[in-house]
């Protein structure tokens, strides 16, 4: 007998303590007819409710990898309300840390940063986990899948209820279809009733253990229909980070993108030699928030485990020079609900500790927030992808990803997309400026000293398009640094760099299926692009192979290309 990790705040264990790896198999694998099921190859998708230390998932992933024939994938859904950290999986599952490696280490190291909502992994381009930090009840209605097997975990649903709710049961009902099956160690009589109710036929086996019995059972429904391909050809429009991103993430799932840029590799606003990686904030949680949330979360995860970008976690000083933002980032602290290991409120004086030189103002802080080269990362993503020189060709599938060249294209004529232009400016590191420890933002911003020197940003020029450099731009940028920390005075200019990002009216990217159901698009990324194009890559993936969203419906829905049109209809 080992002793399991147990909940207090349940009263309960994650696994059995006899074997939890043993339990697993009973109960989930062969409670589903696992690996069996997946022999037909494609993509077969599982959704768990519980993910607590990820035994379940790990040894899934491990099936799979034994048997599953080449070129499947596994899309695996799991939801859980209170992540655990990554120590306590580690120590959790410290009994099965041999039968489980690697792939425990290589999960813990892209263990999502504990903030609500949908965190996406893709392992080893054969498993992607769609994990989502959510209470179950919120979390099911959000999510776009067709799963083939239900793995039910949570607690002992007398301690437990809302894990075993009828909307739980009314929302595997719309996510399943003919042949879905699902397991649980419970036989509890209201879950076999729950389940029945919604169209499962359900079956009592013999529990795991000392437990007496089980359920497992099938869905009746129509047939899913749809066979995922990642045999189609892919042309993208555009080596800025939307389209190179994009190209990195189809290239995971099994695709073959190739790219199509006149102006070469990130010339635009992808080319800045340096940016920071903040979501941008809102005082409320909604889709913006959970937009820029999932995609901080997943670039922090694929940015540190990737080199020669320049990434440094410095982490993100936001000075709070103002009664709104005040309240603003006061509402966002509490309704964002991020764990306080990722963001923190600072009081004056300790924000002048974090940051290393005295400051006039309290602070919100990030601690994982980082700054990287978008030039470089544009490099990276690109570095298996070829490029062509002409874009006649049949293709399968086209993504718009031009920045401001969607300004003109027809494909967007009734979507309302603009140009601001931002110039930044390279600075010599001064006596007081090499004590920064992390970038500050402040309405503009200045990066943490590197290699003696910091890039100084931004200027947002919506009525200007031309891309030369001035110098009244370069101070305009080191004025407004001068003010916000008086220290900073002196300045020796290095460089500068004006480019043109693009933006939607309402500040939102444009994600998704733009005619048809060959061309999508991935644009106006606006001043968050090194986040928020990777975020899309992944959707427009999810699309393109009919995979599980990585996103909720309500944010796809607040992406996509059709919002404009919408809104229209409903004036
Ligand atoms: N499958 C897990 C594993 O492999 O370690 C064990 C899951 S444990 C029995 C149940 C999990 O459900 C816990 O991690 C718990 O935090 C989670 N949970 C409980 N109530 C929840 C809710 N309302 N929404 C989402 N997750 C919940």
């Amino acid at each position: 007998m080992i002793e399991p990790p147990r909940s207090d705040m349940f009263d309960d264990v994650y696994f059995s303590a006899h074997d939890g790896a043993a339990e697993t198999k009973h109960v989930f694998f062969d409670g589903n007819n696992l690996p069996e099921r997946w022999q037909g190859g494609g993509g077969f998708t599982i959704a768990e409710c519980g993910f607590g230390t990820g035994l379940n998932f790990l040894l899934a992933w491990k099936l799979f990898d034994e048997t599953a024939p080449k070129g499947a994938i596994l899309d695996y859904i799991s939801i859980e309300k209170y992540p655990l950290s990554v120590d306590e999986i580690r120590n959790g599952l410290s009994p099965w840390a041999d039968v489980l490696n690697p792939y425990l280490d290589k999960m813990l190291s892209q263990y999502p940063m504990r903030v609500p909502g949908f965190h996406r992994i893709v392992f080893d381009g054969r498993v992607a986990l769609t994990l989502i930090f959510d209470d179950v009840n919120a979390a099911l209605p959000e999510i776009t899948a067709n799963v083939d097997a239900w793995f039910l975990d949570g607690f002992t649903p007398s301690k437990n209820p809302d894990m075993w709710s009828e909307s739980v049961f009314n929302h595997m009902a719309r996510l399943s279809h003919g042949g879905t099956t699902f397991a649980t160690f419970t036989a509890a009589g209201f879950v076999k009733r729950g389940l029945q109710a919604v169209g499962f036929h359900v079956v009592k086996q013999q529990g795991f253990a000392h437990k007496r019995d089980m359920l497992v059972g099938v869905f009746k429904g129509d047939k899913k229909n749809n066979v995922p391909s990642n045999k189609k050809s892919i042309l993208i429009h555009g080596a800025g980070l939307a389209g190179c991103a994009a190209a990195y993430v189809l290239k995971q799932y099994g695709f073959n993108p190739v790219i199509y840029d006149p102006n070469g590799l990130a010339s635009g606003a992808s080319g800045n030699e340096l940016g920071l990686i903040n979501p941008r904030f809102t005082a409320h949680r909604g889709e913006v928030s959970d937009f820029y949330t999932a995609a901080f979360a997943l670039a922090m995860r694929v940015f540190s485990n990737i080199n020669d970008v320049d990434y440094a976690m410095r982490g993100s000083i936001h000075l709070i020079n103002d009664e709104d933002k005040k309240k603003r980032f006061t509402q966002t602290i509490e309704n964002w609900a991020w764990h306080k290991d990722h963001m923190q409120y600072l009081s004056m004086r300790n924000a002048s500790d974090v940051l290393g030189i005295a400051i006039n103002h309290d602070a919100l802080y990030l601690p994982q927030s980082a700054h990287i080269s978008p030039a470089k990362l544009c490099a990276f993503y690109t570095k298996d992808i070829d490029f062509v020189n002409t874009k006649d060709g049949d293709y399968d599938v086209h993504i718009l990803a031009k920045g401001y060249g969607s300004v003109h294209d027809d494909y967007f004529k009734d979507i309302s997309v603009h140009t601001v232009r931002g110039q930044i400016t390279k600075i010599k590191t001064t006596n007081e400026s090499q004590n920064i420890k992390t970038n500050i933002c402040y309405g503009g911003y200045i990066s943490a000293p590197q290699n003696g020197w910091h890039i100084v940003g931004s200027t947002f020029q919506k009525w200007l398009d031309d891309t030369n450099r001035n110098i009244e731009d370069d101070n305009a940028n080191l004025e407004k640094l001068s003010v916000q920390i008086p220290q900073l005075t002196e300045f020796e200019i290095l460089d500068g760099r004006a480019s043109l990002r693009t933006s939607a009216n309402d500040r939102f990217p444009v994600i998704g299926v733009m005619g048809g159901d060959n061309v999508f698009s991935s644009t106006a990324h606006g001043s968050h692009g090194i986040i928020s194009s990777l975020m899309g890559a992944h959707l427009l993936a999810d699309i393109i192979r009919g995979g599980v969203f990585c996103l909720g419906k309500s944010t796809v829905c607040a992406l996509s290309p059709q919002r404009f049109q919408n809104r229209k209809k409903v004036k």
